[in-house]
């Protein structure tokens, strides 16, 4: 469903993409991997073009952009496609929380107010948060914030979520509901890309591990072949430092 080839991205000197294939089929969960700087926030970036990648093609379900000329439309139809799932959660900190899922819903999907509001309810019950709609970010904790990114996400209902470390800012005893609501849209067959370190959630919820280090894609495959029997030398020592 997701096809991506020869993708390479530099920032001034710095070669920080190599020429990156990947296919990811529908539904898949697929975990990216790899120590700080290897690339794997760039390459997320890069599926949506709020990274313009130098060179290459990226083709979501169907839709075909050759990233050396892309034209406007090219870009707006493969960012249709997908919702991003923020670090920081980038909600808009003077909207409610059913504001702030209803605005992609009202502005990019085009639906009325009631229908949004109707769409905007049901995720956030999904995610947990049915209870706290008229509560502005502020008054909700990060783990909470985090929920009403995913919500936003959701119900934009894409082909595809990208998730960029999802958990990273979460103090430690946030990660786990994060990550639960995570797992359960998961398994809902939902077409999932997620950079993280959580190694046990990357371990029992993907089904498609990708190693990258310095730029490139070192090793992929299932998480029991790279968990447990990793190929590559550069696989293995970050698995043992990490784990
Ligand atoms: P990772 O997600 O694996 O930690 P990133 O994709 O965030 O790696 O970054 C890869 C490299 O690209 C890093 O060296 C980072 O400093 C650099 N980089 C990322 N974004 C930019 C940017 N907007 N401008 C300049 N350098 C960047």
């Amino acid at each position: 469903m997701i096809e991506i080839r020869n993708i390479t991205k530099t920032f001034g000197r710095q070669e920080v993409l190599k020429g990156i294939d990947l296919t990811v089929e529908k539904g898949e969960v697929v975990v990216i991997l790899g120590p700080s700087g290897s690339g794997k926030t760039t390459l997320l970036r890069c599926l949506n073009f709020l990274e313009k990648p130098d060179d290459g093609t990226v083709n979501i379900s169907g839709e075909q952009v050759n990233c050396k000329r892309p034209t406007k439309q090219e870009i707006h139809s493969l960012r249709k496609k997908t919702a991003m799932v923020f670090q920081h959660y980038n909600l808009f900190k003077h909207k409610t929380v059913l504001e702030n899922v209803m605005e992609g819903l009202i502005i990019v999907r085009k639906l009325d107010r009631v229908e949004a509001r109707v769409k905007s309810i049901e995720v956030l019950e999904k995610v947990g948060l049915g209870d706290k709609l008229d509560m502005y970010p502020s008054q909700l904790s990060g783990g909470q914030q985090q929920r009403v990114g995913i919500a936003r996400a959701l119900a934009l209902e894409p082909e595809v979520i990208l998730f960029d470390e999802p958990t990273s800012a979460l103090d430690p005893e946030l990660v786990g509901e994060v990550l639960s609501v995570i797992r359960k849209i998961a398994a809902e067959g939902i077409t999932m890309i997620v950079v993280t370190h959580e190694m046990g959630f990357a371990r029992d919820v993907s089904n498609h591990v990708v190693f990258m280090d310095g730029g490139v894609i070192v090793e992929e495959g299932k998480p029991n072949e790279i968990f447990r029997s990793p190929k590559e030398e550069r696989t293995k020592q970050f698995l043992k430092r990490i784990t």
